[in-house]
């Protein structure tokens, strides 16, 4: 593992090593989120910066994405996409854009991957959806009611739930009942990247899990600056050193006693 790797998992419990990438060369210092001029944006009249990526991409990359467009199917969702985000612009919430680009795409039949935390919200959503002429079908990340030990999972995360969340099945539930989009809620971070790569229809995410912010995770990135400085100075934190691991340094009554009842 390269060394910059290892001291950035530092204070991780348990971080597990990727498989080095065949030729991969190491990353440039600087790449679009280091940018703020935002040249890409048609009309703005601003220089590339040195970096950029517009300037430096290769045009057989270029074409090869481009290529992806004239399949019928990434088309429609390109321009249904478009059209909604144009259409709507600050004036529709994400809950009706949803259902906007459903129609676009000409999506029937909605499958809804939901946290069993957020089943209240996902029911909400059932019931907006079917209200709007849809067909639903949920499946919650639960279902199966598989043990976590069985996979590998270590007993100690057990104190959540016994039972893992298990978004394989998700994907091939709703996979299954050959739905036309599927829209997440609340999968937590990983059992969203399970689902996503499973998952046969377009997926959207129509809520993102923070259990911390109200299920709102730009709140961080807001604050990073004042409250929630220590994401950026990790090293400032009393008795913390990069990387993490805060959840284990709690008194056990503030880390393990928050979870409300039934969240996951
Ligand atoms: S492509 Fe260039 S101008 Fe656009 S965000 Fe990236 S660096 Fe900035």
């Amino acid at each position: 593992m390269k060394e910059e790797k290892k001291r950035s998992l530092e204070g991780c419990s348990e971080a597990r090593e990727m498989p080095e990438k065949e030729n991969a060369p190491a990353f440039p210092a600087h790449t679009c989120v280091d940018c703020r001029v935002m040249a890409c944006c048609g009309g703005t009249g601003k220089s590339y910066p040195p970096f950029c990526l517009t300037e430096k991409m290769d045009p057989a990359l270029i074409e090869k994405a481009m290529a992806e467009y004239k399949k019928p199917d990434i088309n429609r969702i390109a321009v249904s996409a478009a059209e909604v985000e144009a259409d709507y612009y600050c004036r529709l919430t994400r809950v009706e854009e949803t259902m906007k680009f459903a129609e676009k795409i000409g999506a029937r039949r909605i499958g809804i991957a939901t946290c069993v935390g957020l089943l209240r919200e996902a029911g909400t959503a059932a019931q907006i959806f079917r209200a709007h002429g849809f067909e639903v079908f949920g499946a919650a990340c639960k279902c199966g009611a598989q043990k976590k030990v069985d996979i590998g999972i270590p007993k100690r995360c057990e104190w959540v739930d016994p039972n893992m969340c298990n978004p394989v099945l998700q994907a091939m539930t709703l996979n299954r009942e050959k739905t036309d989009l599927d829209v997440m809620i609340g999968l937590c971070v990983g059992h969203d990247s399970l689902f996503l790569k499973y998952a046969e229809a377009p997926v959207t995410v129509l809520v993102v899990k923070d259990r911390v912010l109200g299920n709102n995770p730009a709140a961080a990135l807001y604050t990073a600056d004042s409250y929630y400085g220590r994401l950026l100075h990790p090293e400032k934190e009393p008795g913390k050193t990069a990387g993490g691991g805060r959840a284990e340094e709690l008194p056990e009554n503030e880390s393990a006693g928050s979870e409300p009842e039934g969240g996951k």
